[in-house]
């Protein structure tokens, strides 16, 4: 494989920059739908606004309102003052590795992660709307209640078994994070009026769209998106240009390789025409059998066998014979062209 190395870059290319470039569209698409994305205040019309819609169904609109919770809150595990509607506990193990160049390098792994999800609803001088399916967010904004790195302590019995392994753990990481009761959210997603007519709820759009449960402001979410795109863009921009440039560097290789093909083919064919020219010149001298191959006696005799030294050869039956000398039965070890005058 003569392109196999720039194969694989271009492959790996290819695959970056079109995750950039769908990450980009989506990006783009986000910030166009939040653009047209109405802004509306939880209040008593709020209700009548969405009964009003076909199917009872807002596509896409943006509210902002207080957590509360349906029932009881969530405590947190690590500080029981806080309460909240959706606990996240994530433990990560911290651990070294050696690679393949001998270097140790650390890594983090997550053992495990628990979801603690309670019903909740945004709410708004005394009205509200419920939030169902929070966790299918494309931004959740959680708070961190805490973060806490567990340093294991080796014992020598552990130095000597990761000195063999290349493994050793360094720690344990917990985290424990929270969407509070009482923090204020912008929600962005899809309206619905429940059936009984009464009560709204925010959910994650049907068509696609992204959701968002975040405690920034829509100007903000805005801003973050357009950074985004720039990002984005700039990545789009670098994969591209590297995809161009090694597939100008294959184009220059399999130039170069043609040209250098048909430089051989063109020696190829000068040699055949001065053989063919000095086969004539030969026949024309009438030859013995003596000058003539003993294969095919009808060319003249034009290569010698080595180490044996045999001159009984032409060349058409020296590319078929490839072991072994016809007189001697030495094994041939190199040919070269031999001119007899
Ligand atoms: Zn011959
Ligand atoms: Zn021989």
């Amino acid at each position: 494989m003569d392109y196999l190395s720039e194969i694989i870059a271009l492959t790996v290319d290819s695959v970056l920059l079109g995750a950039c470039v769908i990450k980009y569209l989506r990006n783009k698409n986000a910030i166009t739908k939040i653009q047209a994305a109405p802004y509306l205040e939880i209040d008593k019309n709020l209700d009548k606004l969405v009964s009003k819609e076909p199917d009872k169904i807002l596509p896409y609109v943006i509210i902002r309102g207080t957590v509360q919770p349906i029932g009881n809150p969530i405590t947190s595990n690590n500080n029981p003052k806080v309460a909240g509607v959706l606990q996240l506990l994530t433990i990560k193990e911290h651990i070294v590795q050696r690679g393949a160049t001998g270097y140790w390098s650390e890594h983090e792994k997550v053992i495990q992660k628990v979801q603690n999800v309670m019903p909740f609803v945004l709410e708004s001088s005394k009205y509200s709307v419920e939030v169902i399916d929070p966790l299918a967010a494309d931004v959740l904004d959680l708070d961190v209640i805490s973060n806490v790195f567990t340093p294991t302590v080796p014992k020598v019995i552990d130095h000597i078994w990761g000195f063999f392994t290349g493994f050793r753990q360094r720690g344990v990481q917990t985290t424990e994070e929270m969407l509070r009761k009482g923090s204020i959210i912008t929600g962005v997603g899809e309206l619905v009026a429940n059936e009984n007519g009464k009560s709204l709820r925010l959910q994650p759009p049907r068509d696609g769209s992204p959701f968002y449960l975040t405690n920034m402001g829509i100007v903000s979410l805005a801003k973050k998106l357009d950074d985004n795109q720039r990002s984005y863009r700039l990545f789009c921009i670098i994969f591209g240009t590297l995809g161009i440039v090694i597939g100008s560097l294959m184009i220059r290789k399999y130039l170069i390789n043609k040209s250098r093909k048909s430089d051989i083919e063109r020696k190829r064919k000068e040699l055949e025409i001065s053989r063919k020219e000095r086969r004539q010149k030969a026949r024309g001298d009438e030859m013995s059998d003596s000058q003539l191959c003993v294969v095919c006696k009808a060319n003249p005799r034009e290569v010698i066998l080595l180490p044996c030294g045999h001159v009984c050869l032409c060349e058409d039956c020296s590319d078929e014979i490839l072991e072994l000398c016809p007189i001697c039965r030495e094994v041939i070890e190199k040919r070269t062209a031999a001119y007899l005058s």
